[in-house]
């Protein structure tokens, strides 16, 4: 049987073909390390990483591409965000609808002495933007916003959010892990201190990188979390001041450069605003189906407004994790079950601990694609 790739909310697939010939050109043919060493090989690579951190600057409307720092994954830009930015005694906004990326470092921070509010979403997960300058506090240093909720799909109002920050003297952090490469969006014009995202989701790159865009005012009170070689600054047993460096310790992920390099080129020979119609379209193709099925009800938006592809499925008459395995074993259908590492987000949207079927859409699903899930949903929730 063949199978339909539906979660991309999890990792894209599949990825543009260049993606996987790179990354082997650069393991069989090129080899290696960047910031190192000076022969051609080397200072390939390098061109191959500037290149990355360029094409990211475009896609963020940003121009410094010393403050892209590549990271091993989103998890860990935000980790440094959190651990290197926050102190005992500081407090910190997040939504309600966050994933456990942000609330596991969070609730470590918590243990030390930082304190947190969550601003409260409604069902749908939409955050109300009105109740984040009440909840603000002398002592607010820091507000995380998943712009796209990994269950919901619902996107966030972050220009709003922004706008708040930037008055209020408060940094700002967007996790674009289910909104970098689906949709349209400018670092400055939300006005972001860091915007971090992963490589392998809606970049369509390789797992093992991720990128994380600074501000400069807040780069300048990060803490690094790792330090370690950077192939700068070789005379001090000291982190280097400057970036990328001081926040990039240890050989990169090379591979995952060339990968991720490939893979930007393709987004952008396509163009975002393509990606986002097409996500839009599919998407409100799968919600006027799914509207005309009675055994599954959707949870999360129920417009392709505010939103992007990922959309949970609850089966009243079912165990949801029962459906998702019939929806592979019986029609190929390709889905995430249960609670998305997001225990926070499905309490907002009222499906803890039950949980959801997961169906997100990527770049590469077509319409018949989500003609094929509605089929299945249907037979599935008909028993
Ligand atoms: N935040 C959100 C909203 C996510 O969807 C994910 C991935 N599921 C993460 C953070 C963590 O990203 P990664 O697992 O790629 O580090």
């Amino acid at each position: 049987m063949e199978t339909i790739y539906l979660d991309n909310a999890a990792t894209s697939f599949p990825k543009p073909p260049a993606v996987a010939r790179r990354m082997a050109e650069y393991l069989t043919a090129v080899g290696a390390t960047v910031n190192r060493s000076v022969y051609g090989a080397a200072q390939e690579a390098g061109a191959v990483a500037l290149r990355l951190r360029q094409r990211i600057c475009r896609l963020f409307g940003t121009d410094d591409p010393t403050r892209v720092i590549l990271t091993p994954g989103n998890t860990w830009g935000l980790n440094l965000v959190l651990r290197g930015f926050l102190r005992p005694g500081d407090h910190c906004l997040v939504s309600a609808m966050e994933h456990n990326a942000v609330m596991r470092p969070l609730q470590d921070l918590a243990a030390a002495g930082v304190t947190f509010d969550r601003i409260p979403c409604d069902g749908a997960g939409r955050l109300d933007v009105s109740a984040v300058e009440p909840l603000l506090r002398p002592e607010t240093r820091l507000v995380v916003l998943a712009h796209g909720s990994n269950v919901s799909g619902t996107v966030q109002d972050a220009a709003a959010v922004g706008e708040i920050c930037r008055r209020r003297g408060v940094a700002f952090c967007l996790d674009a892990a289910q909104t970098a490469g689906h949709l349209p969006i400018d670092f400055r014009a939300l006005g972001l201190s860091a915007l971090s995202a992963p490589g392998h989701k809606g970049l369509l790159g390789p797992s093992g990188i991720g990128v994380l865009v600074l501000d400069p005012a807040f780069a300048a009170q990060l803490t690094p979390v790792v330090t370690g070689g950077t192939g700068s600054a070789s005379d001090s047993e000291l982190q280097p001041p400057y970036l990328p460096d001081r926040f990039e310790p240890g050989t990169p992920n090379v591979p995952g450069i060339y990968g991720l390099e490939a893979a930007l080129d393709y987004l952008e020979t396509v163009g975002i605003d393509a990606v986002a119609t097409h996500d839009r379209r599919l998407t409100a193709r799968f919600l006027a189906g799914l509207r005309a099925i009675p055994g599954a009800a959707l949870v999360g938006p129920d417009g392709t407004e505010g939103r992007v592809g990922v959309l949970s499925v609850d089966f009243p008459g079912l165990d949801n994790a029962v459906a998702a395995d019939r929806l592979e074993q019986e029609f190929g259908i390709l889905t995430r079950c249960g609670l998305h590492c997001a225990p926070a987000a499905h309490r907002t949207l009222g499906t803890f601990p039950r949980g959801t079927v997961r169906f997100s859409l990527g770049p590469f699903n077509t319409e018949a694609h989500v003609d094929a899930a509605l089929e299945a949903i249907a037979a599935v929730s008909a028993g």
